[in-house]
């Protein structure tokens, strides 16, 4: 018994080690998969922060506005949360009216 529960325990090291996530990799899937996001760049490797491009219908502070940058996934995933508001310029009117003929 106590053999087969130290194979058990082998098997389950290196799986849990190899799906190890930090905050900051659960804020991006997020991201990525959140209904209000098209684009996101992560830009941090090369000194930048991380770039979210909004879906159409949707911008961040100002009409038109559909891209936008914080220094963390974290960040942007509360800002896509608590700060996107609909979007109603003539951009987005415009990808609207593609999508309604098609
Ligand atoms: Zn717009």
């Amino acid at each position: 018994m106590g053999i087969k529960q130290s194979v058990v325990a082998q098997r389950m090291k290196p799986r849990r080690q190899a799906t190890r996530r930090t905050k900051s990799d659960e804020a991006l899937e997020k991201l990525q998969a959140h209904p209000r996001v098209e684009i996101v760049d992560d830009e941090r490797s090369i000194g930048n922060s991380v770039i979210v491009t909004l879906r159409r219908g949707w911008r961040f502070n100002d009409p038109g506005e559909h891209v936008f940058g914080e220094d963390t996934p974290e960040e942007c995933l509360a800002a896509v949360e608590t700060r996107v508001k609909p979007c109603a310029c003539s951009e987005c009117k415009a990808a609207k009216r593609k999508v309604v003929c098609r």
